[in-house]
């Protein structure tokens, strides 16, 4: 057996350098492994660069949520609709797609709420601590989430994911017309109700959090590859992992390629349907109208984040268009719902982005080793919720590598569920 000594000796692969990724990478190095971090594109497109960037606790419930079957067909076929189906790819995703609606049932969106929670809770103090000593802390704002509503009604309409959020601790605070006007100077008189909830946070520049979390990484001596991870092969006492321009060996592996890492984790046993939801975000610079809080628009699957000098506005879902160009539909009608959310905006520039979230069958990420090779563990199926789960899963994959005493159940997102 493993003395403790050299549990934490060990030398660890890590393939992704995601906020997943690099969250275990950094819990790992502070324990003592020796820690490689294999990226082929740290640059690159990757969801934890271009999301909307909230660390955001009341995120329990999952996309599809009960009562949700009957408006698909709306959110398809209206002009304005923030569900795309991409064809032909989205064919090949039909199973999928059929397991997934199997979920948007009471008991099974309660078992999803309750292991999301785990992740997610006090998300800015898990942050805190996994930027601590880093520069990337300074990326970090407290701040509270606005929920707009067109009416009260429409509120109450959401009544199940607003007792479950309750049931899970948070306080809803109600905001009425005139209070909303003067929190959110600007925003359309459409909307006249809003839900507060205090306490929570988002990240101002979610590319130098990531890069300055990266530069502490190697201060503490990890070491970065760039580099296409092509196979990852295991050995009696180690694990060879062959990139594009070299190979190296490691005593395990860890798995956190987000979208991508089905293409290694199925010869290890995973069973979890995984499929890309496509999200895109716009970007305007130099607006003439800031915003101070993020906002959550659930009519337009919208969430709309503050930025040094304008706003972020991400979110729609796209199913089939893994292997296709970003849709251009998405962009204009980004822009069209920041003009009908903000009339009268103006801006000097604009950023375009789309990206895949992984997302599993089941709403749960799969967390843990592989159930037919002890040197393979996965992190990744974060889907709508990565960013603020990073530090959380770094510290539960980690403990569950270096076999704590103190482990977290792990069951809920085991790889063979
Ligand atoms: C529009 C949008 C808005 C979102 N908003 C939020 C939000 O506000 N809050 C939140 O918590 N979450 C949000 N998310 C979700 C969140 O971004 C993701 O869940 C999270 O970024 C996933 O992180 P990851 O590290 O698993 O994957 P990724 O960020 O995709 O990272 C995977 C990494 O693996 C690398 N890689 C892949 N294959 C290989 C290979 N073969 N060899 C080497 N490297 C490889 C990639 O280059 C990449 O860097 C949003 C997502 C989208 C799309």
């Amino acid at each position: 057996m493993d003395s403790l000594m050299d549990l934490e000796k060990k030398n660890i692969a890590i393939v992704g350098g995601g906020i997943i990724g690099i969250s275990s990478a950094l819990y790992l190095i502070r324990r003592g492994c020796k820690i490689t971090l294999i990226d082929k594109d740290l640059k690159g497109e990757s969801a934890s660069y271009g999301n909307a960037s909230w660390l955001s606790s009341p995120s329990i419930t999952p996309v599809l949520m009960p009562g949700m079957f009957a408006k698909i067909p709306k959110m398809l076929f209206s002009q304005d609709g923030p569900l795309f189906l991409r064809f032909p790819g989205v064919l090949k995703t039909i199973p999928f797609l059929l397991k997934y609606l199997s979920y948007a049932k009471v008991d099974k969106v309660e078992y999803i709420s309750k292991h999301l929670v785990t992740l997610l809770s006090d998300s800015i103090g898990e942050h805190k601590k996994l930027a601590e000593g880093t520069k990337a802390i300074k990326w970090i704002e407290e701040s509270p989430f606005l929920f707009i509503y067109k009416n009260k009604d429409d509120y109450i309409k959401d009544s199940f994911t607003w007792d479950l959020r309750k049931k899970h601790g948070f306080n809803l605070i109600e905001i009425e017309k005139n209070q909303l006007k003067n929190l959110l100077p600007g925003l359309s008189n459409e909307y006249q109700f809003a839900i507060k909830i205090d306490g929570q946070g988002y990240i101002s520049n979610s590319q130098n959090y990531l890069d300055d979390l990266i530069n502490g990484f190697k201060e503490l001596g990890g070491e970065i590859i760039e580099d296409e991870v092509v196979d990852i092969v295991s050995k009696e006492n180690k694990v060879e992992i062959k990139t594009k321009n070299s190979n190296l060996n490691a005593d395990n592996v860890l798995i956190s390629s987000g979208i991508y890492s089905e293409s290694f984790s199925k010869k290890f046993g995973v069973e979890v349907p995984i499929q890309s939801e496509r999200g895109y975000h716009l970007e305007l610079f130099e607006t003439n109208i800031r915003i101070k809080y993020p906002i959550m628009n659930g009519y337009l699957k919208l969430a709309i984040t503050p930025r040094p000098t304008g706003i972020r506005f991400a979110g729609l879902v796209e199913f089939g268009s893994f292997n296709s160009k970003p849709n251009n539909k998405a962009y204009e009608l980004l822009l069209r719902n920041a003009k009908s959310m903000f009339p009268g905006i103006t801006y000097a520039h604009k950023q375009e982005w789309s990206g895949h979230r992984p997302s599993t069958v089941d709403s749960l990420p799969i967390i843990g080793p592989s159930k037919i090779d002890n040197k393979i563990f996965f992190a990744y199926g974060h889907h709508h919720i990565g960013l603020t789960a990073g530090p959380k899963t770094g510290e539960m994959i980690g403990k569950n590598i270096l076999r704590d005493n103190n482990q977290y159940d792990l069951t809920p997102y085991s790889s063979d569920r």
